[in-house]
């Protein structure tokens, strides 16, 4: 028996909450003196806009953190949202069919045993929101704290962290954790997107992804310490052919090689590495 209903909200530092949509994916709204942000939009299961004024009544910006379904699924939503034009076409419109098999595969993973939900509740929304361009060393100035945005190309062509340095933490969507996905660009872009988190690296403690407690885990917490450099280790390894790489088969739609150093596992297309 399941249950708590779409999502869970979790308190991660000062103004700072996760909401954990069913499982399925991690938004994050964040709040400053004059203005808040919401990362991400999740599957779209929740009334959003009534959750974010239950947690603040400042006004707010939408950015998501790339254009994944399980990321975008609540963006019409919202009036407009800042997305990397690399990856807006996924919101020209929104895909509501392929977010609800999204939904059902992740019921069996292990997201029904903890929440009670189905595809049915999808907010289906025909009003797309208006894009606004998501890019590099863009600032979001909440009055008293400020994200930086970073573009992290890999897991998406248009994958962006956003960095918190009052609260030191980054934000790095599907960009940065321990079950990578590289299926869509090549492990060398993969790499340089790692390499621009690695240059911001003095200026945040905590990295948390878009996925925390995954598919029914109970658990809210950051990734591993070690993440980062791990994940450059595993693309080296990639581009250096230097391990046999493990079979996966179809992930998520591509055949799919991967690479495990140290806590993390990189899935990638072995005929797209360079
Ligand atoms: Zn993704
Ligand atoms: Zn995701």
């Amino acid at each position: 028996m399941a249950y708590l209903t779409t999502y869970q909200v979790c308190e991660i530092a000062r103004d700072t909450y996760v909401i954990n949509e069913a499982g399925m994916a991690a938004m994050f709204l964040v709040i400053g003196e004059e203005r808040a942000l919401l990362i991400d939009t999740g599957v779209g299961m929740t009334d959003l806009p009534a959750l974010i004024r239950s947690l603040t009544p400042l006004p707010y910006d939408v950015v998501l953190t790339h254009g994944h379904l399980d990321h975008i699924g609540g963006a019409a939503q919202f009036s407009e949202v800042y997305v990397h034009p690399a990856d807006a076409s996924s919101l020209q419109p929104i895909d509501y069919d392929a977010i609800a098999a999204y939904v059902d595969l992740l019921l069996e993973m292990g997201s029904k045993d903890v929440y009670h939900c189905t595809r049915e509740d999808i907010y289906r929304t025909p009003q797309m929101p208006r894009l606004k361009a998501l890019q590099e060393g863009m600032v979001f100035d909440l009055g008293g704290r400020t994200l930086e945005v970073i573009e992290t190309p890999g897991h998406t062509a248009g994958s962006c962290s956003l960095i918190d340095t009052r609260e030191r933490i980054l934000f790095s969507g599907d960009a940065c954790n321990v079950n990578l996905l590289c299926l869509e660009e090549s492990v060398t872009t993969l790499k340089q997107g790692l390499m621009k988190i690695k240059v911001h690296e003095n200026l945040f403690d905590r990295n948390f992804n878009g996925h925390v407690g995954y598919a029914g885990h109970p658990y809210t917490m950051a990734m591993p310490v070690s993440v980062l450099d791990d994940a450059l280790q595993a693309c080296e390894i990639i581009i250096r052919a230097s391990q046999p790489f493990v079979d996966e088969g179809m992930v998520f739609g591509s055949k799919a090689s991967s690479i495990t150093y140290g806590k993390v596992k990189i899935s990638f297309d072995p005929k797209h590495i360079m």
